[in-house]
């Protein structure tokens, strides 16, 4: 009797979990022993954690149970933390004990790059996950009822964004929808609300954007409150604010940092070779060091044609999830492997309730035609992972 080969999971993000569900509806019965471990037992939907963060949206609809989405029969599910990948003796460690593996497949998404910038780690918060956003939403509102008591203290009612990429243009579009309503229920005069967006480079808004759509997406956010400081680099981050590249020093009680990402530091610890984090990995995903380990979505890195990395999105690395289990199981049925091609479908950055703009395909859209493009994308991934009865579930039409 042949044993059933066994294939590991880690990370039950939009990589890995793409992985698990093309591997549960491709694989035979008993073709493989497929585990998928994840920190807690959901998935968040990364893409809509800024609207929690800001508070326009509850939590709950930013998360998905896993085993709601995977078949027992077919994948088995470990709720744990990985703390170490051993690919010499294809072991995994969780904290209380090993998993070993014939096929390793890491999806372990990001961790917040602080550039080496003092005080970030310590003072600033980030949108990573459930719990983080669920701080910092409770953090906001409690800098509004902290102003009652201490009215001389603005810093209180002053956030500062660090980075304008996809995560901070869409926070702080959220934030600005969100502040008139918590000026009304603290009866805060809004004209005392300052809410800043600090980038280095010189464009705002995620890569990829034409300049003028990026422009549009400015003044939009520029028409709720919100004020761009450009090519201007966060020098240091203290308890009371931040220190900009400028010498400015601007006062806030709130920073949340989302100016980049970096693969998971577990990968250059097992010894694979990174770049900020991240694994280059070959035409069909797997590392340079060993052909039995795949890399998926945030935590890997893939080179385009023209030889310039791809960004980390949800887009790419649900792709990259579906490419991963086609190449699984064709290694085990002995077949060739499939090269990863990416599909870039466009980009679409939301900027508040009603308004995004973005590109799809070659058709550039601005406005409230782009908020519901915004919502479809959505809708799309969530039926990816679940079917229509996920997205109902989900109420993502509101
Ligand atoms: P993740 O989705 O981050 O998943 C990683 C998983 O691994 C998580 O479930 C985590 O709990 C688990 N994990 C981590 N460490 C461990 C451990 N030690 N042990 C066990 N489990 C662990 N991209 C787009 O394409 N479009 C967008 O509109 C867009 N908007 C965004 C908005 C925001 C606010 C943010 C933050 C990101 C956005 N992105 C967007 C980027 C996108 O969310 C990421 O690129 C994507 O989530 C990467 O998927 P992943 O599978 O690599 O990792």
């Amino acid at each position: 009797m042949t044993i059933a080969p066994k294939i590991v999971i880690l990370g039950a993000g939009y990589g890995g979990l793409m992985t698990a569900l093309r591997l549960q509806k491709l694989l035979k019965r008993g073709e493989a022993d497929v585990t998928l471990i994840n920190k807690h037992d959901y998935h968040y939907l990364t893409t809509h954690l800024h609207m929690p963060a800001a508070g326009t949206d509850h939590h709950d609809n930013a998360w998905v149970q896993i085993t709601e989405l995977i078949r027992k029969s077919k994948i088995k599910f470990v709720k744990a933390t990985v703390t170490e990948i051993r690919p010499a003796a294809k072991m995994v460690m969780l904290e209380e004990k090993g998993i070993a593996y014939d096929y390793l497949i890491v999806g372990l998404g990001g961790e917040p790059e602080t550039f080496g910038i003092p005080g970030l780690k310590e003072y600033a918060m980030t949108i990573r996950s459930i719990n983080s956003v669920r701080a910092i939403r409770l953090h906001i509102e409690y800098m509004f009822a902290k102003y009652k008591l201490e009215p001389h203290r603005t810093e209180l009612l002053t956030f500062v964004v660090g980075g304008a990429g996809f995560t901070g243009t869409e926070f702080i579009g959220e934030l600005a929808d969100r502040v008139p309503e918590l000026c009304r229920s603290y009866h805060i005069d809004p004209s005392l609300v300052q809410m800043y967006n600090i980038e280095a480079a010189p464009v705002a808004l995620p890569p990829g954007l034409p300049p003028e759509l990026a422009d549009y997406g400015m003044r939009v956010l520029e028409r709720k409150g919100v004020i761009f400081k450009l090519s201007t680099p966060i020098k240091e981050c203290m308890q009371d604010g931040v220190l900009l590249g400028t010498g400015e020093r601007i006062k806030a009680a709130t920073v949340v940092w989302a100016g980049g990402i970096r693969g998971n530091r577990m990968l250059e610890i097992a010894g694979f070779e990174t770049a900020r984090g991240r694994v280059k990995v070959d035409e069909y995903l797997r590392t340079k060091e060993d052909s039995n380990v795949f890399l998926v979505g945030d935590c890997s890195l893939v080179m385009s044609p023209e030889g310039t990395p791809y960004g980390p999105t949800a887009q790419i690395a649900i792709q990259q999830g579906h490419n991963a289990a086609i190449n699984l199981v064709a290694l085990i049925r002995k077949r060739p492997l499939k090269p990863f091609v990416y599909h870039y479908k466009g980009t679409v950055a939301s900027l508040g309730k009603s308004s995004a703009v973005g590109v799809i395909g070659n058709k550039r859209i601005r406005g409230r035609i782009a908020s519901f493009m915004k919502k479809v994308i959505d809708i799309r991934s969530l039926y990816l992972f679940g079917g229509l009865s996920l997205v109902l579930k989900k109420m993502i039409f509101k």
